[in-house]
């Protein structure tokens, strides 16, 4: 049995499948206790408890959007729950995309998936995923003091194999959104070369 928060389908609002129509399956559970972390992933006694075949049957039968290709994985962190039979089963008739924070290895699982996003909570040093398609560093990274960790500098992640880099502006509630696009794409332009400015679409649009 799998542990899940909900199952749901919209358009994928960051990084390069952007604007894409997938499933998302939200699993419960995280290794991470972030204090910007506005995901609903602490596990309830209200979770789905669903075995692999339960999951393939929901999402056949109901597809709101005929042959949706792309189920993305997420959390909360995925990783802690996922597993070969699962993915055997779903890789046979879908793309995988996975959403981790990169503290735990993928190892056989990492040639299932198509599409791999770390957004890293924790310095590189202590980064455990093999490599990913899209790397994804909220900036600026907070810290309980109100300070910016500094281990999460973007440039601390120059040498990690990814495709592409993404710098996200962090979203909190207490900082104006403009706020933190101008401190973003001010740091964007220092680094320059290899790096973009990942927007969460979904939040413009107003959908999940
Ligand atoms: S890693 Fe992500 S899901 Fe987990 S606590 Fe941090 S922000 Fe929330």
């Amino acid at each position: 049995m799998y542990r899940i928060k909900k199952i749901f389908q919209s358009i994928q609002g960051e990084g390069e499948l952007v604007g894409t129509w997938c499933w998302f399956i939200r699993f419960a559970g995280c290794n991470r206790n972030c204090l910007f972390c506005d995901t609903d992933h602490k596990p309830s006694n209200k979770d789905l408890k669903l075995t692999a075949e339960e999951i393939d049957t929901f999402l056949k039968n109901n597809d709101e959007h005929e042959n949706t290709k792309w189920i993305v994985l997420t959390g909360g962190e995925p990783i802690l729950t996922i597993d070969k039979p699962l993915l055997e089963r779903l890789k046979k008739n879908y793309k995988l995309a996975l959403e981790t924070n990169g503290t735990m290895p993928l190892g056989e699982l990492l040639d299932y998936f198509d599409h791999i996003t770390m957004s890293p909570k924790v310095p590189s040093d202590q980064i455990k995923l093999e490599k990913c398609h899209s790397l994804k560093i909220l900036y600026p990274f907070p810290v309980e003091t109100g300070m910016i960790d500094q281990r999460m500098d973007p440039v601390q992640w120059k040498d990690y194999p990814a495709d592409f880099k993404f710098i996200q502006p962090l979203d909190v509630p207490t900082i104006p959104k403009k706020d933190m696009a101008e401190i973003a794409i001010t740091k964007l332009s220092q680094l320059g070369g290899d790096w973009r400015l990942s927007v969460q679409l979904h939040k413009f649009l107003g959908v999940e």
